[in-house]
């Protein structure tokens, strides 16, 4: 995922200068059928503008276009009275592919077939942002992303339907998304496993597999030869299938009279 940075910094957004400490993660999608993120920085990078975000998921990456911690502009105003969100939470917005249009918040003509691997795109570019903030804020995916709709239910936020008019027609979710961002926190945890942790795990794995083959008897097919190499002396009758070792092979050739000078 291609990551670089463009800072609103003509924005009176940026220009306010205000800071905050991350408490979550807030997602958008920006409602419109514009996936070229220029014309957004065009757009919010400007003295007129009235909406700033944290960073811009597009099809090629992310575009960060505010420091994590600065205060943007993103959730309004909640309905209820609540503190908006803008004082707590980090927001990105996701790029909608061309070709559709809106009515009244709901999507006409999206054509999910043709979407589908721009929203694949996107949607894995967006997991591994929340991931990589989430590690960097310590913030919990399970309890501490939510999406506009769902900061409005929770009165940080403004009423808006995103992301959630736009997830589903893909089979996606907040859930999934909340999902997938802690799967991708665990899996890199599992990767940075210390040697020791792993060699230790090893070592456990090895010592059950001998102790399960030093349990099983001796195999059919080896019966005779097994009972004649004990009754010459060469084994203990112990343990039939568990592995030899270099030591023991060379005590069975000693027993054997094949080691004795001739
Ligand atoms: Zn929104």
């Amino acid at each position: 995922m291609e990551h670089t940075q463009h800072f609103l910094t003509r924005s009176a957004c940026y220009q306010a200068g205000r800071t905050i400490v991350p408490k979550g993660i807030m997602v958008h999608a920006t409602g419109v059928a514009q996936p070229d993120p220029e014309v957004f920085l065009r757009l919010w990078d400007s003295p007129q503008a009235d909406a700033c975000v944290h960073a811009l998921v597009h099809q090629g990456g992310v575009i960060q276009t505010l420091p994590w911690t600065h205060r943007a502009w993103h959730a309004g105003t909640p309905r209820n009275g609540g503190v908006s969100a803008n004082n707590t939470h980090i927001a990105f917005e996701i790029l909608e592919p061309k070709g559709h249009t809106y009515q009244g918040g709901t999507m006409i003509g999206y054509d999910a077939e043709a979407n589908a691997a721009y929203f694949a795109a996107v949607y894995q570019n967006a997991v591994e942002l929340a991931a990589e903030l989430c590690r960097q804020f310590s913030l919990d995916p399970a309890t501490d992303i939510v999406d506009h709709q769902e900061g409005s239910r929770l009165d940080i936020a403004s009423s808006h339907a995103d992301v959630m008019h736009w997830f589903p027609r893909h089979g996606k979710s907040m859930d999934t998304f909340r999902a997938d961002v802690a799967r991708l926190l665990e899996g890199e945890k599992e990767d940075t496993m210390e040697q020791s942790t792993f060699d230790a795990m090893l070592e456990a794995a090895l010592a059950r597999r001998a102790a399960g083959l030093e349990g099983r008897e001796v195999s059919g097919w080896a019966g005779d030869a097994w009972r004649a190499a004990v009754a010459a002396g060469l084994f203990d009758g112990t343990k039939p299938q568990a592995p030899l070792t270099r030591e023991q092979a060379a005590v069975v050739l000693e027993r054997l009279g094949l080691l004795r000078e001739q």
